[in-house]
Parts: structure tokens; sequence; C-alpha cells
């Protein structure tokens, strides 16, 4: 029997329809964009009522292609699908209103900044998190004026085509929002079809290949990639909650979390109890696929080879299982990890599975510098009493964010911009920053005065020259010149 069923088949999207669907939404964008925001804030609503009415029919497509459990796919589908479209229906029109930012130095004239749709924004999205990995960059690129089309993961495309279900019921106009369907392909196909954006979500080599593509096309891009989390657990943390953290952040959607944690440091001083917390937690974990369960199957179950890869390489290299380390058809048990060293790849690679290796740590030092040596930079997390320690080691941290005292949250926080540093990422989308990404804004300086001519027009001479200098000394080389500049 295969480890993961068929649950149907899809037409693939030709590279032809792919262009056509460009086209589509380029008509459709133009009445779409010229709408108030509030009529764009009413299509949110509605499909944030339809979703609250019908979640059981969205939860159960989405568990059929992830094998999640129930409360899990409640939690990290629905919860912030819905959350995503009330926050941009609520503030997109206070992000987005024309700004009259006032002028510091050029004071005959006013400026206005208005934020203009892009047009056409083609959004690409991992397996992992299939429906509101799809409808959150849906929901900012719509309330910002523009048409979408959605490339949803090949291993899950109908948790994806569930967001363009939601939005025609409720009565988006036809062609604002499609989907395309097929693999790399049909992705490749999306960013060279000439969209005015790409907002990508997947792992590091396809990142580079689409940044490369939009490069090329000069097409903005966002590129939300891989990461390889550190957690970092100081000697006066709760340890109760760090255990538990720990168990949550490793194990949460089996691991195949982009923000999951992949890395654990602990202080020396804590850290008998803590990794003993830590297995007792992991060990009372159910896995399975039916009735109540805690951690669920690998979506993808081409994941299971590179977890199997690097718990091979880390046990030759001398790492001891403390518990799980098993393969049982499409599961991985939760593993706990000990006597992990950087010269093996589940410290350095990511890993999206649910194993969390433990590192002991003599000071806060060893562990800012050990988390910093990823060429990762995604998400990470600090744990300690001591708000002010914490904060002095997140800001140490070479990563997109850090949650303290708490497991990686940032991306469910819509106020939060995030996005990757180093390879985990090019760009930040979310919140206010990610919703200006997806528009232009366009300034437009306007004369106050109407006088007949400026200064500095034609023609130039010594007298303008010297009045020039006058004003240079005055401005840069007096107090009340440099207060009012
Ligand atoms: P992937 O890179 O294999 O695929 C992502 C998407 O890109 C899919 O839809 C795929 O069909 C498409 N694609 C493949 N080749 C393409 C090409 N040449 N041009 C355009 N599109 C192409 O990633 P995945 O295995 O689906 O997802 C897992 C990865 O996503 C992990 O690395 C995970 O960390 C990452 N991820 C990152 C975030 C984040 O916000 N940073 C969130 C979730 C997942």
């Amino acid at each position: 029997m295969a480890i993961v069923e068929p649950i149907g088949e899809i037409a693939v999207t030709p590279a032809v329809e792919v262009k056509a669907a460009v086209a589509r939404a380029r008509m459709a964008q133009a009445a779409w964009g010229a709408l108030k925001f509030a009529d764009r804030a009413r299509v949110m609503e509605k499909a944030r009522t339809i979703l609250m009415r019908e979640q059981e029919r969205f939860i159960e497509v989405i568990r059929r292609e992830t094998g999640r459990s129930h409360f899990e796919t409640l939690m990290m589908e629905i919860f912030p699908a819905l959350d995503s479209l009330t926050y941009y229906a609520k503030h997109a029109e206070k992000f987005l209103t024309d700004k009259r930012p006032g002028m510091h130095l050029l004071r005959t004239k006013k400026l206005l900044v208005t934020y203009k749709p892009l047009g056409v924004v083609g959004i690409i999205t991992p397996w992992n998190g299939p429906f509101i990995l799809a409808l959150n960059p849906t929901v900012q690129a719509l309330m910002a004026g523009n048409a979408v089309i959605v490339k949803p993961s090949e291993v899950t495309p109908l948790s994806g085509e569930l967001v363009g279900e939601l939005f025609r019921e409720a009565g988006l106009p036809e062609n604002v929002f499609q989907c395309v369907l097929g693999d790399g392909e049909t992705g490749a196909a999306l960013v060279g079809a000439g969209v005015d954006k790409i907002s990508f979500t997947g792992s590091v080599a396809t990142g580079r290949k689409v940044g490369e593509a939009c490069g090329r096309a000069l097409v903005p891009c966002t590129l939300e990639l891989g990461g390889k989390d550190a957690m970092i657990v100081c000697d006066d943390a709760d340890l109760e909650r760090a255990a538990g953290g720990a168990v949550f952040g490793g194990f949460f959607n089996a691991g195949q979390f982009c923000c999951g944690t992949e890395r654990v440091y602990v202080h020396d001083a804590i850290f008998d109890a803590f990794v003993a917390r830590v297995v007792e937690k992991t060990r009372a974990l159910r896995q399975g696929t039916e009735g109540e369960y805690d951690v669920g199957r690998m979506i993808w179950p081409r994941q299971l080879d590179v977890i199997e890869r690097h718990m091979a390489d880390a046990i030759a290299k001398g790492a001891r299982v403390l518990c799980g380390g098993n393969r049982n058809g499409g599961f991985y048990e939760p593993t706990v990890l000990v006597d992990v060293t950087h010269e093996m790849s589940i410290m350095t690679e990511e890993t999206f599975g649910p194993i969390l290796p433990i590192v002991r740590v003599a000071s806060d030092d060893v562990a800012i510098e050990m988390a910093n040596d990823s060429i990762y930079g995604l998400s990470g997390t600090v744990w300690s009493k001591d708000e002010a320690r914490a904060i002095a080691i997140a800001r140490r941290l070479e990563t997109g964010s850090v949650c303290i005292n708490e497991s990686s949250i940032t991306y469910g926080a819509c106020e939060a911009p995030f996005g990757g540093r180093k390879q985990s990422g090019v760009g930040q989308v979310n919140g206010e920053v990610g919703l200006r990404g997806y528009c232009h804004a366009m300034p437009i300086v306007i004369d106050r005065f109407g006088t007949k001519e400026e200064h500095v027009w034609y023609p130039y001479t010594a007298d303008k020259e010297r009045t020039l200098q006058k004003v240079i000394r005055w401005v840069w080389g007096t107090p009340l010149g440099k207060w009012m500049s």
C-alpha cells in the first residue's frame, strides 16, 4: 500500500492558459482597483461569514490533503484566515489612504503620496500551510486593489482552490481571483506570464530560481523561504513552559512548519532537567489520523527521505536518540536527540520533520554564536524570566523575527512585518509593510504658490548662483536653518 493514497486528480493548467488568465485578471483588475476600500472590505467580511459557517467543509478538504488533526487545522488554517480577512478589511484603508507628509525643505511645494495597486499579483505557495499561505497574501493583495492568480502546491492543490471557492461565494467579481494548477512548470509559467509582482513561499532552492526569473523580467517579488530556527533556553527560564514550547515548536504540524524549532540550545545549569521534561512530554504525544491525536502524518512523503538522511548522518556522527527515531509508514515518530554538533546535517540543513536536537551551552554568548552559525535566518525563540536579558539576546540574533517565551507565532500576528534574513528570504510580508508591498507608493509633488518662475530655472546666472550659495549657508550653516531643515 502507498504511504499516502491519492485523493483525486487535477488538470494541469497549460502555460498558454496561464497567460490567458493573466490577461483576464488585468481586465478585471481595473474595476476592482477602482472600488472604495469599504466595497472591497465587504467582500472580505462576507468571505469571513461563509468561512465561519462552512468551516467543517474547508477543514475536511485540508485534512484529506495534509493528514493533520482537526484541532491543528482549525488552529493553523481557519483561525488565522478569519483573522486575516478581518484585519485587512478593517485596516487597509488606514494603511493605504493618501498621505500628505509635510515638506521639510521644499516648503513652496506640497506632497501627496498615493498607493496604487500594482495590477496582477502571482502568488505561489507550498504544501505545509496550503490554505492560509494562499489566503493571507491574497487578502492583502486584493484589499490593495490588485487581481490575484494563485498557483498552489501540486501536493495540496485542492486546499489552494478553496480560496477561490470562498471568494466566489463571497461575490468577488469574476477573474479578480483565479487559480492555476500544476507543478513547478506552471509556477515558472506564472512568473513569466507578465504579472506585476510575485509573492513566493517555498524552499530556498526554488526561491532562488523564482528570484532569478523575476530579476530577468524586472518583476518585483517577495521570497518567503525555509529556515533552521533556533531556540535559546536561558538558565532562568520557566522550565515547564520552555519544555512545553520546545515540544510544540518542534512537533507542530509534524515539524513541517517554516518557523518550527529545529535546534535547541540550553544553558548548562538546567540542561538535564529540561531534556528530561522534553522527553517526558514527547513520549506523551499521540500520533494518528483518526479521532483525537496530536501529531499527524508527513504531508509529503518525500520529506521522510530528508528526515531519514539527516537522522542517519547524525547517528553515524555520535548523536543519541532519547525517544522516537523511527519511520512508521507515512509517519515519523517525534524524536529527541542529544550529543549533536554543527558537523551534522540535522543542525545545518532544514529537516522539516518532527526532530528536536538539543545542545548544551555554557553561556548566552555561546548560544547566540551557535544560533547565528547558519545559512538560514527565518525566526527564533528565546526563553528567560528576565525580559531585558531575552530582548538583548533577541537583538543579536540574525533572523527575521524572534519570539520570547513563546514558540514562533510571528506569521500569525497580522501587525508584525514577517520575512527571513540570509537565505530565508527577501522582503517582508504582512501588516502595514506587507500591504504597501502590493502597491506602488506614488509621490505627487504640487507647487503651492503659482509664481511665474522658479529661481533655479533658466537662465543660469552668477547672481542666481550667489543667492543659492546664501541659501546653502543659511540652511545648513545656522542653528535656525539646521533646525528648520
Ligand atoms: P517548493 O519550493 O518545492 O515549492 C513551492 C512552490 O513553488 C510550489 O507551488 C511549487 O510547485 C512551485 N515551484 C517549483 N518550481 C518552481 C519554479 N521553477 N518556478 C515557480 N514555481 C515553482 O517548496 P515546498 O516543498 O512546497 O514547501 C516547503 C518549503 O517552504 C520549506 O522550505 C519551508 O520552510 C518553506 N516555507 C516557508 C515559509 C515562509 O513563510 N518563510 C512558509 C511556509 C513554507
